[in-house]
């Protein structure tokens, strides 16, 4: 987000905090036209099976390399994007991009997160089936993410429409950032929800080296038999530590996503191009696998 406190200042030592000193003003006068410039770049984060230890996915995370500013995170331009039509250009660019990454490489499917500004949008759906037949991808390969806070405003029936004619085509929905909203369980049941990622967030305490809360971890572990009864894939998200991991496994979650794992990279980056299930992780590994 753009802070106001910094504006105008410019601190010439410390470019991550000059970054954040780009005003809402500048980024909303910069917007227009960035597709066209080039400066949009994806990198991808792997999903990882827990069990096996397989890629599940990857998910397409955006990022604007700014001329002066550097590589800058959605989190500094996303929702200004959201606030007018920028998101539109951008949100198409990530699909096409995206699925002409994932033909060229062997992941077993690719996320990505979509604005509920595009769920309004009448072209979205053709979009999407035309990005898939460009790059012959097979729909369930194409996995739409949708942040849950977003989730809960839609009451309006044309986004609801939309999310259904994409898992009519095979598309398969996922709910991101669960738990950082209001954790609606009933929103659960009014769309057709293949998967869910909890927020990193539930992972906070830990994070801090902290033992985690038995009752926090109870209510997640609920939380994860519950998604299961519905027949929901859960995800942990923001997983950093061999202990995080271990603890996203006893509550139940079938997939991990987090630097433990893999950090984001460009396509480019052996890493991510996996033709097939690595070997799986020893069972009990002190260390993060070779993301190298
Ligand atoms: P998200 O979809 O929940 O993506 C996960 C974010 O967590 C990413 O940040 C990722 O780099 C970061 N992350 C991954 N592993 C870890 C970890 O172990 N620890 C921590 N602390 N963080 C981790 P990023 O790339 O900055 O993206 C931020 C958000 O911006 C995304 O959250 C998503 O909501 C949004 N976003 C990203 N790409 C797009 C896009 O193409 N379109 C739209 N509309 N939104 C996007
Ligand atoms: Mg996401
Ligand atoms: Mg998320
Ligand atoms: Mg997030």
């Amino acid at each position: 987000a753009a802070k106001e406190a910094g504006k105008g200042r410019v601190v010439e030592h410390d470019p991550k905090r000059r970054a954040g000193q780009l005003t809402k003003f500048q980024v909303a006068m910069q917007l227009p036209g960035l597709v066209e410039r080039g400066e949009l770049a994806l990198v991808y984060q792997p999903l990882v099976r827990l069990d096996s230890g397989a890629v599940h996915s990857v998910e397409a995370l955006l990022r604007w390399n700014h001329p002066t500013m550097g590589s800058l995170s959605p989190d500094m331009f996303i929702r200004i994007a959201e606030e007018n039509a920028a998101i539109l250009p951008i949100g198409r660019w990530v699909l096409d991009r995206a699925c002409e990454d994932m033909a060229v490489s062997a992941w077993p499917a690719v996320n990505i997160n979509v604005s509920v500004r595009q769920l309004y949008s009448p072209q979205f759906v053709d979009d999407i089936r035309r990005a898939l037949d460009l790059a012959q991808i097979d729909p369930s390969a194409l996995r739409v993410e949708i942040t849950e806070s977003v989730v809960m405003n839609l009451d309006d029936p044309e986004p609801v429409a939309v999310l259904d004619q994409l898992t009519g085509l095979g598309v398969r929905l996922v709910m991101d950032d669960f738990g950082t909203g209001y954790s609606n369980l009933a929103a659960l049941r009014r769309l057709p929800w293949h998967e869910l990622k909890l927020a990193g967030a539930f992972l906070e305490s830990t994070r801090a080296g902290r033992a985690w809360n038995p009752t926090d971890q109870r209510i997640l572990a609920t939380l994860v038999d519950l998604a299961h009864s519905i027949d929901l894939l859960v995800t942990a998200e923001g997983v950093e530590t061999a202990e995080q991991d271990q603890q996203v496994r006893s509550i139940g979650c079938d997939v991990g996503q987090g630097w433990f794992y893999a950090r984001p990279a460009p396509v480019s980056s052996s890493a991510i191009v996996v033709s097939k299930p690595r070997t799986p992780p020893q069972r009990r590994s002190g260390t993060a696998p070779n993301t190298a």
